[in-house]
């Protein structure tokens, strides 16, 4: 570069002219007191995080959920199992309602009924539960009553 007065070539970080002496604009370092070597420019504001979309469209989309198969029927054996069919029909409610669960499980979209599922497994459960107490008394007296299941 030239200096701008008399056109006199000027070394890097030469601040003035050797043969003018007129001040190098581009060479002369900004005043520390303006800029102080020890402030540093404030940290960049993150940008703020975009709030979740409510009611996305991931909630929208399965807009009819059919029944997992084997969840009703879960119900209607536990059911069953409580008030007639004793243990077997509690092991089927299991087994029912487990199934229908993993289905639900594997395709939340596509199946729901898991209240029903779950409510089946409960049912089985307690029937099978029932029966075991309802056994245990009967080995325990030696006789067989004909409560409520058999
Ligand atoms: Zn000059």
């Amino acid at each position: 570069m030239n200096c701008e007065n008399c056109g006199a070539p000027i070394g890097p970080g030469q601040i003035r002219c050797t043969k003018c002496g007129s001040r190098i604009a581009a060479n002369v370092p900004p005043s520390p007191a303006v800029q102080p070597s020890s402030a540093q420019a404030p940290p960049p504001i993150p940008p703020a995080i975009p709030p979740y979309a409510p009611q996305g469209p991931v909630m929208m989309v399965p807009a009819v959920r059919t029944t997992a198969p084997g969840a009703t029927a879960s119900l209607v054996f536990g059911l069953l199992a409580l008030f007639c069919c004793g243990a077997l029909g509690g092991i089927i409610a299991i087994v029912l309602g487990a199934g229908a669960n993993r289905k639900i499980a594997q395709n939340p979209a596509l199946y729901d009924g898991g209240g029903a599922a779950t409510t089946g497994i409960i049912l089985g459960i307690i029937a099978i539960i029932i029966n075991a107490i309802w056994l245990i008394a009967c080995l325990a007296t030696g006789q067989w009553y004909f409560v409520n299941n058999l």
